[in-house]
């Protein structure tokens, strides 16, 4: 049975190579029915952050990744052992045992070593193939530290044979000591698991992720507004491309379907945070499907939109609600709205210098004249329907009606109305469909937008 396990150690929250690890661990796990333990590994009490345990599991539930089992403390199992580790208490190899007993009796400090074979330098592991490492990696493992507790060397082979976990997915930095986790399970006579090492994460500049860098913490993506599904639907092409993958877009529980070792990379992944952003605009727009699910986050947007844009009172419910339906593609993240949308509860400043340039197409002296056209033509009307099947029904007009009049009337182009219509109602260039945007703004409020651009 397939039994997998995430070990970090609690010296901090995660960042997103380990969670990319964790990730790999957990779609193994379900893609095989098997088992995903979380083991929290405390073997260098010197590095221990205190919260940290508590920041990687609330991590992995924001995640979606539930581990089956969860193990906190691997010294304690370690120490089942001890009684077994003074075969190898050679200090090193040189040693002869009287000296040895002299040296402890005098007080020295010391540590256990492995007195390691040189056969276990040949392996496989399953993302990087056949590995023979040089004599380098062949130093006789440290077991026990000079205080007795045991190194990571020896509490993952002894952990990971009792908890009986099959195969190990850890990073590639692991790849040069595998000959020294080899060589204590064949001196304990157990057969080890198999190997899964990932390649690190680099970022732009070609080096690998850390800490550090202040930039690969999964708290500080939440912070910065990605959705936790986002994250993991990046991460998990971070190194691995599915064969049969027919959508970008993947449940966790899609991608363990999918998720088969043989298509794990070798090289390293670069995170490009462009992709990221990509994958957050399409899950807020995923999210966004429902008029509820509009509605709901609408309530949570309005008081930001009110400090973000200084309006003196909080912005009705209905223009969020209409910033969020036309202008959710524009989104890369929820708070986006406030500026991507900031028309819907500000009159935009024009910038009538971005307009000549833009308009070179139309006399200047011209933009004055079409903008009074669609103001008489609008006055004629009570409201704007955004419905393109009937273009004027009682006293709502479609925008598409008025323009192409006006387009008619002076001789300019449909699509020289359009953009100076669009500029006028949102000092922008790009935006939503002009029908229902029309019809969100209204026409009081339009007709006051031709007269400030006027003015
Ligand atoms: N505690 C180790 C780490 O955080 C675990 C490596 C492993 O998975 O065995 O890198």
């Amino acid at each position: 049975p397939v039994r997998v396990r995430f070990a970090p150690s609690p010296t901090g929250s995660l960042h997103l190579g380990g969670l990319r690890t964790a990730l790999y661990n957990y779609l193994f796990a379900k893609k095989h029915k098997g088992k995903f333990i979380l083991r929290i590994e405390d073997t260098d009490a010197k590095r221990l952050v205190p919260g940290a345990l508590q920041k990687i599991m609330s991590t992995l539930h924001a995640a979606g990744i539930h581990p089956d089992e969860e193990t906190l403390d691997s010294i304690r199992q370690t120490a089942v052992l001890e009684g077994r580790i003074p075969v190898y208490d050679k200090r090193c190899r040189k040693l002869t045992p009287s000296q040895i007993e002299k040296n402890i009796k005098e007080n020295k400090n010391y540590t256990i070593r492995l007195k390691c074979p040189s056969d276990t330098n040949k392996f496989t592991d399953h993302v990087y193939g056949t590995i023979t490492m040089g004599m380098a990696q062949q130093d006789d493992a440290i077991l026990l530290k000079s205080d007795g507790s045991p190194t990571y060397h020896l509490a993952h082979p002894v952990d990971d044979h009792l908890m009986e976990i099959s195969h190990v997915f850890r990073g590639e930095e692991w790849l040069s000591s595998t000959p020294k986790h080899l060589a204590i399970f064949k001196a304990l006579g157990w057969n080890p698991p198999k190997y899964v090492h990932l390649p690190l994460i680099f970022g732009h500049d070609k080096k690998k992720l850390s800490k550090r860098t202040g930039t690969a913490d999964f708290d500080s993506y939440i912070k910065k507004g990605y959705l936790p599904e986002s994250i993991i639907n990046f991460l998990a092409f971070l190194g691995w491309a599915p064969k049969n993958s027919k959508t970008e877009l993947n449940s966790i529980d899609q991608l363990a379907d999918m998720f088969v070792l043989s298509d794990i990379n070798k090289s390293n992944p670069i995170l490009y945070s462009e992709k990221l952003d990509w994958f957050n605009n399409q899950y807020i727009v995923k999210s966004l499907s429902t008029d509820e699910q509009i509605e709901n986050q609408a309530k949570l947007m309005s008081e930001y939109i009110k400090t973000h844009l200084n309006l003196q009172s909080e912005p009705v419910i209905e223009s969020v609600i209409s910033a969020l339906k036309l202008c959710k593609n524009e989104l890369f993240f929820y708070n986006d709205i406030a500026k991507v949308a900031n028309y819907f509860f500000v009159h935009p400043d024009y910038d009538y210098s971005q307009l000549s340039s833009t308009f070179k197409d139309i006399l200047p002296s011209k933009k004055e004249s079409i903008a009074l056209a669609i103001k008489s033509n609008v006055m004629k009307y009570e409201s704007f329907t955004p419905d393109l099947s009937s273009e004027v029904m009682d006293k709502s007009v479609t925008w598409t009606k008025i323009a192409k009049t006006v387009s008619k009337d002076l001789g300019i182009s449909l699509g020289v109305v359009n953009r100076l219509m669009r500029y006028i109602i949102t000092g922008k260039m790009t935006g939503p469909s002009l029908n229902p945007l029309m019809a969100a703004i209204g026409i009081t409020d339009v007709l006051k937008r031709i007269d400030i651009f006027i003015n």
